[in-house]
């Protein structure tokens, strides 16, 4: 598979760090003369701009996390008068209210590029048509990967979500060969594929599949794969940084290599706010090197990854982050102990006869947590003898008290009674905050 941009992505580290260097502290200087909440900021921690000799003098810089974003709501970080913005994001508001992101002329060229080197990375050229599933608006999805997929030279169909029927027959008709969107909107699509009669194998010409937006884990990636005949590729951003752009994998399925010569990942623990080790589980840091309407210093991603830059077979230099395991904030604590959905949705997925559509339910009954977990049965074990269902469920229950050390109340659910997505699914419902 051809690399979009070789001499960037194959660069030597040595080189690509001292490229990163310049940029830092270039970006120190450009954020110091036109943001004034990085200046006063500086000049109360007694920075400047020469304060950056090396590259790991980055760790002297402030944090900037999304409540700096919602403080500012909803222009006061940019760095560049309104003139010279030409487009304006939000992001999804998964955690809250939503952070207002600006782009220059350069920026959407800087964010085409991104783009074009991941689609590359996960197979597509200009002989693809290639269908884009995802919500079209404020919403960076849509459009980020649209003008990627332009530069390539794809035939790019705007589907934009919702009306999976119409989804389908596009597919078909059109002879689209790469889909794009989340990966829960991607199982939706399948189920929806399999009702209307339509087998992938025979009627579509699905080859790869970029998704991303939420996390997912490799059992789900197994799943989407096997239902859609295509290979499936993840791929990380956020709105603040660019939308998605920041990394995505290339064929080998391992981990998604970062474009660093635009964005510098650092890892910390959420706790301390300490650096650590390549290898070490922590928070995503991530200063965007090339921004010019909404320069960042350090932003805190609250994504849960693993950074490494050991070498990949596909011939890229670039280091990776690994599957996003969840966010700082997705973490429930449930009687005290630390639970992440990702961990009950392994567990789940690796059962045969459940399908992949489950949501995670907490709420507290006399001053205790309960955590109940629904999850749809396959049509096949519906129709299959009670006791059958039975050892699902105690299967689900114990395996689930041997990774979490809880007791979950499980409901099996009906096929097709879980509420689906369009875009990023919500699979938890923590009712404890109404109290
Ligand atoms: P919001 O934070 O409101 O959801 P965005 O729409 O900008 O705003 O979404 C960015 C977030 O989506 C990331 O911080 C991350 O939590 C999640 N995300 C994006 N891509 C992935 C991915 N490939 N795997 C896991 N999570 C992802
Ligand atoms: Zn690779």
């Amino acid at each position: 598979m051809p690399i979009w941009n070789n001499q960037i992505e194959t660069m030597p580290r040595r080189e690509l760090k001292e490229l990163q260097l310049a940029k830092l502290r270039k970006l120190v200087s450009y954020t110091y003369d036109n943001v004034p909440f990085y200046r006063n900021k500086l000049d109360s921690m007694g920075l400047s701009p020469d304060s950056i000799r090396k590259l790991e003098d980055i760790r002297l810089l402030p944090f900037t996390t999304k409540d700096d974003l919602r403080d500012n709501y909803p222009f006061d970080l940019f760095a560049t008068p309104m003139r010279n913005v030409v487009r304006i994001h939000a992001s999804s508001g998964t955690t809250g209210k939503a952070t207002v992101v600006g782009y220059t002329r350069k920026d959407l060229e800087l964010w085409s590029e991104m783009m074009a080197r991941i689609h590359s990375a996960g197979g597509v050229t200009n002989d693809d048509i290639a269908q884009i599933s995802f919500g079209y608006g404020l919403f960076t999805g849509g459009f980020g990967h649209h003008y990627g997929l332009e530069k390539i030279g794809a035939a790019v169909i705007p589907a934009s979500s919702g009306n999976t029927e119409r989804q389908v027959q596009i597919m078909k008709d059109f002879g689209t060969t790469v889909l794009i969107c989340t990966p829960s909107y991607a199982l939706h699509i399948a189920d929806v594929m399999a009702e209307m009669g339509i087998d992938p194998k025979r009627d579509l010409k699905l080859k790869y599949g970029l998704f991303g937006a939420e996390p997912w884990s490799e059992s789900i990636r197994r799943e989407i794969e096997k239902k859609m005949c295509l290979t499936a590729t993840d791929n990380y951003g956020l709105s603040e940084l660019i939308g998605p752009g920041v990394a995505g994998e290339c064929l080998e399925k391992n981990g998604m290599h970062i474009n660093e010569d635009s964005f510098l990942v650092e890892i910390i623990d959420p706790k301390s706010g300490e650096c650590l080790i390549e290898g070490e589980k922590g928070e995503l840091v991530i200063t965007p090197l090339d921004k010019e309407a909404l320069p960042l210093l350090r932003y805190r991603t609250k994504d849960l990854s693993i950074f490494s830059t050991g070498q990949c077979r596909c011939g890229r230099t670039t280091a990776r982050i690994m599957k996003i395991m969840g966010r700082t904030d997705d973490m429930l604590i449930i009687r005290g102990v630390n639970v992440f959905p990702s961990q009950i949705e392994e567990a789940l997925l690796e059962v045969d006869g459940i399908a992949p559509h489950y949501q995670i339910i907490v709420d507290r009954q006399k001053n205790i947590d309960i955590l109940e977990v629904h999850v749809e049965v396959t049509d096949r074990l519906f129709f299959d003898e009670m006791k059958r269902i039975v050892e699902i469920e105690t299967q689900i229950i114990d395996r689930l008290y041997a990774i979490i050390g809880i007791k979950v109340k499980l409901k099996l659910v009906e096929p097709r009674t879980i509420e689906r997505s369009t875009g990023k699914a919500k699979r938890v419902i923590d009712k404890r905050n109404v109290y």
